[in-house]
């Protein structure tokens, strides 16, 4: 009953204002020549049914109408009039268009002032264009107190004492990719629907703290084009991928280099979500389904967690598949095509829902697919929405997320002397098998290049199993200290740090103490620019200990149970997204002094007699290394290394362990 209200409130009504156009796309659905966009042909048969009308009517004034004859469910006519007011750009362009930034800003001010007791919206600071990134924070426990709107109530006045309880709390990004806006179109008219319909929402409004960021890359946002998504099938016009900075702020959630990742970083580890959906669209391989979605790989999460996230996972893909919206995870292809197998995706710290799993959020990226026309990955993003919230909110999950998050982070044991995990590799050895919805696909002689090129055929849709590979081992793993110190002179990285809430303690006084320190022993580095860095990876290091200076300002980053995930990931150098591998460190890896060959022989010569244990060694790798016995820089430096000129500090990683 109360799905059907969802469903009711989320779709029917959203269709009936996009009208005839659609009606007639939904017949045209049915067509078997088209079965890829047959999935979501039971949605429009839903729709069908709706009380409120059948989907012939359009327009305001016909949906008002609809909603009148309903009995105990119409709006008041102030209410009425508010409700038509606050139609979306997407409505309005009958499904063809998106909202942009002014009408996106302003539609959400409209509804803001609409539901003062109810909502809030809020700028979390400016992106790089210096226009401000807006979030919707609807307060869901105070909706327990609003009349039925039929009876013309027109909301609480601000400031109204409200008990606010949250049980679990989600946030919502949208437009991290602006040339995917589904999300921000489908925002609009979930939250919309939540106030105006607060009635039908109460089996889940009152458990829930929901937090929209309007469009999150506002920079690109502004920045609109309808060709630069050149696979993709609509909005007539949308925003670009990069920011102002010409950044993909899905790879900016740790090295922060934009102000867009610094505001909601910090809104981000301030509120602590239980859940997190970025919404986005596909590229890549073709298939039936309209939405596909990943959430964050358990192998990374604070054990425990999982918990809840099997059990939650569990419903929302029964309840998606329950409501006609058929799904598969996001489609990584272990070859070209999806027959060839699937696997997991992999998301690190860089990006929206590995960030968000440092701070022990469940993360949830929506892939919409980017061949299905705008107004079905709008909807499809809609009702994934829908379902997710009444998937949290349900009775027997609700107040698992807290509880669950408070045994397993809040008061777990310190991580202090403990393996942790820090780099993951799929295990190509473990499979599952799944249901998918395919095309059949071949190949045939490109008319650009005359060689093979793929084709999917829509007119030969499958469904087979196939294998499924969401299994990742651990391949590195460090030792958990119990305090990491790093150098005043890093400020950036401390603010890094400050920024995602770590605690940063400053050392009153200069003194030497004796640490767990990294030598650089190896490190690759990409040849091109990746998001405004040069890029480490397959770092290996040395471990010592080592008397080391530190002075009053460096600052002590003691371990928690809360930090250790987010801490480890970006001070221990061999992690993938550590700020080392992002380059914050780059300075330690020059050497700053060298020496004079002529010079340095004789005092080279000199050293080695008064060192014979290591003129035996000397002696033995030039016995041993032809390479070496060839090399006569090579020798030259390998004694200056062993001497007391080499500088202690070069490669020297210059974080340090307090175990
Ligand atoms: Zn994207």
């Amino acid at each position: 009953m109360f799905k059907g209200m969802i469903n009711r409130v989320c779709l029917g009504l959203v269709l009936l204002y996009l009208g005839g156009d659609l009606f007639g796309q939904a017949k045209k659905l049915k067509q078997p020549q088209e079965p890829g966009k047959m999935l979501v042909t039971g949605e429009y048969e839903f729709i069908a049914k709706d009380e409120f009308g059948t989907l012939g009517l359009s327009g305001a004034m016909m949906r008002a109408e609809g909603a009148r004859k309903a009995q105990g469910k119409a709006l008041s006519p102030q209410m009425q009039k508010s409700y038509d007011s606050l139609l979306t750009p997407f409505e309005k362009s009958k499904g063809l268009g998106t909202a942009n930034y002014f009408e996106c800003v302003a539609w959400y001010k409209q509804l803001a002032a609409t539901f003062p007791a109810y909502c809030s919206l809020q700028s979390i600071g400016l992106g790089d264009v210096g226009k401000d990134i807006y979030v919707l924070k609807l307060n869901g426990p105070a909706t327990e107190t609003m009349d039925r709107f039929g009876n013309g109530d027109l909301g609480i006045e601000a400031g109204s004492k409200v008990e606010v309880k949250p049980i679990v709390k989600v946030l919502i990004n949208n437009n991290i990719h602006p040339g995917e806006p589904e999300g921000t179109d489908a925002c609009m008219i979930l939250l919309r629907d939540m106030l105006f319909f607060g009635q039908y929402w109460q089996q889940v409004l009152p458990y829930l703290q929901l937090h929209v960021i309007c469009q999150y890359n506002v920079d690109g946002t502004l920045t609109r084009s309808g060709t630069s998504r050149a696979n993709q099938n609509g909005p007539v016009e949308y925003g670009f991928r990069g920011n102002a900075q010409n950044l993909d702020l899905n790879r900016d959630f740790i090295k922060l280099d934009s102000r867009n990742a610094k505001s909601l970083v910090g809104l981000m580890a301030m509120e602590q979500y239980d859940l997190f959906i970025d919404n986005h669209t596909s590229n890549g391989a073709d298939y039936q389904y309209v939405l596909t979605y990943f959430h964050t790989r358990p192998e990374k999460l604070q054990p425990g967690l999982t918990d809840v996230l099997i059990p939650f996972e569990k419903s929302l893909k029964e309840r998606l598949t329950a409501n006609q919206w058929p799904t598969a995870p996001y489609v990584e292809t272990i070859k070209t095509v999806p027959d060839s197998g699937l696997f997991a995706f992999w998301e690190g710290g860089r990006y929206a829902t590995g960030f968000a799993a440092l701070h022990h959020t469940l993360g949830y990226t929506v892939e919409t697919h980017m061949l299905k026309p705008f107004s079905q990955r709008m909807l499809g993003t809609l009702a994934f929405m829908e379902q997710f919230l009444i998937a949290a909110t349900a009775p027997s999950l609700r107040n698992e997320f807290s509880t669950v998050r408070r045994k397993n982070v809040d008061f777990a044991p310190k991580p202090i002397g403990k393996w942790m995990p820090i780099q993951f590799q799929l295990d190509q050895t473990k499979f599952t098998e799944i249901d998918f919805l395919g095309f059949e696909s071949g190949y045939r002689p490109s008319e650009i290049s005359g060689a093979d090129r793929l084709v999917y055929d829509r007119t030969r849709p499958w469904s087979k199993k196939v294998k499924y590979y969401d299994q990742y081992r651990c391949t590195d793993s460090i030792l958990v200290p119990s305090a990491y110190i790093v150098p005043f002179a890093y400020g950036d990285v401390i603010q890094k740090l400050k920024l995602n809430k770590v605690v940063c303690k400053p050392i009153p006084f200069d003194t030497v103490t004796m640490l767990r320190v990294s030598y650089i022993n190896e490190f690759k580095t990409v040849n091109h620019p990746y998001e405004k860095h040069y890029m480490h990876h397959g770092v290996k290091t040395r471990d010592t200990v080592l008397a080391v200076q530190l002075r009053a300002g460096d600052v002590v980053v003691p371990i928690t149970s809360v930090n250790a995930k987010f801490v480890v990931s970006v001070l221990e150098p061999r992690a993938a997204d550590s700020y080392f591998a992002w380059n914050a460190f780059d300075g330690v890896l020059m050497q700053k002094e060298g020496y004079s060959d002529y010079v340095f022989e004789d005092l080279a010569a000199d050293w080695l007699k008064a060192h014979p244990e290591k003129r035996a060694e000397f002696l033995r790798k030039k016995a041993n290394d032809s390479e070496f016995a060839k090399d006569s820089w090579g020798q030259l430096n390998w004694v200056y290394k062993q001497s007391a000129h080499y500088e202690k500090t070069h490669n020297l990683y210059p974080v340090y362990r307090l175990d």
